[in-house]
């Protein structure tokens, strides 16, 4: 099983040898506290040093989702103030698919499982990365093709996709795009129907986009249609895999093989947002 290292990791395993000897599961769990941890002496010389790379886009302050003009996108309300108290508490109303997130099988199936739900173990492990920056531009759209070619230059690297394994799809979509904008929605590239199809024949256990990647056509062309639209690549892949990642960044600062953790917040919903980050060898 291709990945059984990583599915029975725990995080403290996942950082033994693997990230560097020098760090630790709570060295893990902040950028801050590993880059102090990976200078400690008792690591040896030769041990990788680790970069961690934030796959997380930074959810600021929309008063209107792109998708439904109606709704707040990402919205605090303090409930105190620094001027009042001197210190700041806040309430925050928004959509759970905000910024950087996590789709359970729950988004589109009743009784499938919802965020809480998602085995953590899923979420962390060797991600590939397939190479899409060629359709990375507006109004594109990645067909099979594309998708054949990305994993020939992974194949030219003597990487294969293994079922079970996590996938990302990299375009580089958010350089110059934030997913408040219209423009995000409107002329992002996307995938079709039947590159859906493609990626759900791969086996994976979570898929990871950087880009819009709903179908545009007929039904479904601008932000704010997509929640009427047939919304057919997310109806493909979500019941066939454990949980698909939303609005990721970053992608260029990763190789095609990159150890990740995703974790969302752990709600009684169908996506939460999440922390998404990637640990690179140097
Ligand atoms: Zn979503």
């Amino acid at each position: 099983m291709p990945f059984r290292d990583e599915r029975s990791a725990t995080v403290e395993a996942l950082a033994s040898g693997r990230v560097g000897r020098g760090m630790d599961a709570a060295a893990l769990a902040t950028g801050n506290e590993s880059t102090r941890r990976r200078t400690d002496t008792y690591r040896p010389e030769e041990a990788p040093m680790t970069r961690i790379v934030d796959l997380s886009m930074t959810v600021e302050e929309c008063d209107s989702a792109p998708f439904a003009k109606e709704e707040l996108y990402f919205k605090l309300r303090p409930i105190v103030r620094w001027e009042d108290k001197g210190f700041v508490s806040n309430m925050v109303e928004m959509t759970v698919h905000a910024g950087t997130h996590i789709d359970s099988p729950h988004h589109f199936f009743r009784d499938k499982p919802s965020v809480e739900q998602l085995p953590l173990d899923a979420l962390m492990g060797e991600a590939l990365v397939l190479d899409l920056t060629f359709k990375g531009t507006a109004n594109s759209r990645i067909t099979p093709d594309d998708l054949d070619r990305a994993e020939r230059a992974l194949d030219a690297k003597g990487i294969q996709i293994p079922p079970g394994g996590i996938l990302f799809l990299r375009t580089d979509w958010p350089k110059g795009h934030k997913t408040t904008d219209p423009a995000w929605w409107n002329e992002s590239p996307c995938l079709t129907k039947a590159s859906a199809e493609w990626l759900v024949a791969r086996k994976p256990r979570v898929v990871g986009f950087d880009f819009a990647q709903e179908e545009k056509g007929v039904d479904y062309q601008h932000a704010d249609e997509i929640l009427t639209s047939g919304m057919r690549v997310h109806r493909t892949i979500l019941p066939n895999v454990t949980c698909q990642i939303e609005n990721l960044v970053n992608l260029d600062q990763v190789p095609s093989k990159v150890r990740v953790i995703a974790l969302p917040a752990k709600w009684r919903s169908e996506s939460a947002p999440a922390r998404v980050v990637g640990f690179v060898d140097e």
